[in-house]
């Protein structure tokens, strides 16, 4: 195992009086200049700014401790990376090299995931958009395919019948956990009686057959219990199921939602203190499981296999954004305001957290409040609307964190080039893994008609 910690040269910070954060603690005197050894300027230097940048032993560290928190509990658990978290190939490839299976939502991430050799059936095909096309492929390929909708499960008996086979199925269920808003548009409904309905259509087609359950309750649930409650509701109509359709089900994929180490804008607490560990979530999602299914062993049956879709979790902390200080400003009501040269168009999560913002050197002078804006021409382009800080010089770096949850996915290209994202290697080393665009990327999808090239023609009077 790699999990040791790196020494770490001890450094003596002086300790600058001056605004404190509501914890009472000096903030934002902290620096660090360097992500698992290598120095940010350095890796600036060489990568530009800003720079998106990886850390290959946080990742892993990640999705151990995810999988030894619920394997030492049950006996059979599966991880599924869910792409749309991110699905940077190289984030993808280390998940996979531990064992993780691909999660996706797409036909492009279906692609993707057979792109990067992940064999079909390793492959857990979700979310409401699949073309007949992609259904015959992943039917083909042996994937794992989660029902959405009806309209899903006749193409799907469809396309089974043309092939004379016979094809295993999942389908998702909403229902209300009590804890979470029941995300009733995905899936079929437990409380309602449609579930069981689907579950018997099924039985009934001579083309395909029940095998597992699926649901994903929310995204960034804090407390373990919903997903307690979760287990108790997919339990029983498992039960319930396989008594009135005889299907047997082989797994229960209860989705994914833990939460990160990330400060929900509007959270009193800092997440250390509200964020579950994943011992934490496998303490209470295992002994619910573990009870709502010790009937079957009685009965012969064995435990469905526990499957994870955790996203956020397993990436989040395991990626931060360098930025670059390109101006300070002075705004008209005394506020002071900062322009870096990573903007939300970037850093998408900045809508939703208030990430941690570090700089790489220590600050001297009395710390203010600051806000901090991105690159671009329009107003919601700020990157963190409050923070103390003492004042910086142009050039100087800071960076967020965590940044690795659904932005290499939800990033845009709007009028600035999305920068390089590196690696760091667990060896030291640093890897390239996307490399920055330039106008060749920005317009490469763009078609000229013969018509419209070279157009632009000089006003007559040359005196504006
Ligand atoms: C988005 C999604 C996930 C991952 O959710 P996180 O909150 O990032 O853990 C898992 N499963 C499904 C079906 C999803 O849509």
């Amino acid at each position: 195992m790699n999990n040791k910690k790196v020494w770490e040269k001890p450094i003596i910070n002086t300790h600058v009086s001056g605004v404190t954060n509501k914890f009472g603690a000096a903030s934002a005197k902290n620096y660090t200049d360097n992500i698992d050894g290598v120095l940010y300027k350095d890796l600036i230097g060489q990568f530009g700014s800003p720079l998106f940048i990886l850390s290959e032993r946080q990742l892993k560290n990640n999705v151990r401790s995810l999988l030894r928190a619920f394997r030492s509990r049950y006996p059979k658990v599966v991880h599924g990376w869910s792409y749309k978290t991110n699905y940077l190939g190289a984030v993808c490839n280390t998940l996979h090299s531990e064992g993780s299976w691909a999660e996706v939502v797409s036909e492009f991430e279906y692609q993707k995931a057979r792109s990067l050799g992940v064999p079909g059936k390793y492959i857990i095909f979700n979310g409401p958009h699949k073309e007949r096309a992609i259904l015959e492929q992943a039917i083909t390929e042996g994937a794992k395919i989660h029902i959405d909708h009806l309209d899903e499960l006749f193409l799907i008996e469809k396309i089974a019948q043309e092939k004379n086979s016979k094809v295993p199925v999942t389908i998702r269920l909403n229902f209300n956990t009590g804890y979470t808003e029941s995300w009733s548009r995905f899936g079929f409904n437990v409380e309602s009686g449609q579930a069981l309905d689907v579950a018997t259509r099924i039985a009934k087609s001579g083309n395909l057959y029940l095998n597992g359950l699926h649901s994903h309750i929310g995204t960034f649930v804090l407390d373990p219990k919903a997903y307690a409650v979760q287990i108790q509701i997919m339990c029983s109509f498992m039960e319930m199921v396989e008594i009135q359709t005889g299907a047997l089900i082989e797994s229960l994929d209860i989705g994914g939602g833990f939460g990160s180490r990330n400060s929900l804008q509007g959270t009193y607490l800092p997440p250390e203190q509200v964020v579950p560990t994943f011992d934490q979530y496998a303490d209470v999602i295992c002994s619910a499981l573990i009870e709502a299914t010790s009937q079957r062993e009685a009965n012969g049956k064995e435990r469905p296999t526990l499957i994870l879709e955790s996203g956020r979790s397993v990436v989040d902390d395991a990626e931060v954004l360098a930025s670059s200080v390109v101006a300070n400003k002075r705004l008209p009501d005394g506020r002071k305001a900062v322009i870096l040269d990573a903007g939300v168009n970037h850093m998408f999560t900045s809508f939703w957290y208030n990430h941690n913002v570090i700089p790489v050197r220590q600050l001297t002078g009395i710390a203010e409040d600051v806000v901090l804006y991105g690159p671009l021409c329009m107003n919601i382009d700020v990157m963190r609307a409050s923070i103390t800080m003492p004042s910086l010089d142009v050039g100087d770096i800071l960076v967020f964190s965590p940044v690795g949850a659904y932005n290499n996915t939800q990033w845009m290209q709007f009028i600035e080039y999305r920068p390089n994202v590196i690696m760091v290697r667990e060896s030291g080393d640093v890897d390239l893994v996307r490399a920055a665009e330039d106008l060749s990327v920005m317009v490469a999808q763009e078609r000229m008609p013969q018509d419209l090239q070279n157009t632009f023609v000089a006003p007559d009077h040359d005196d504006c």
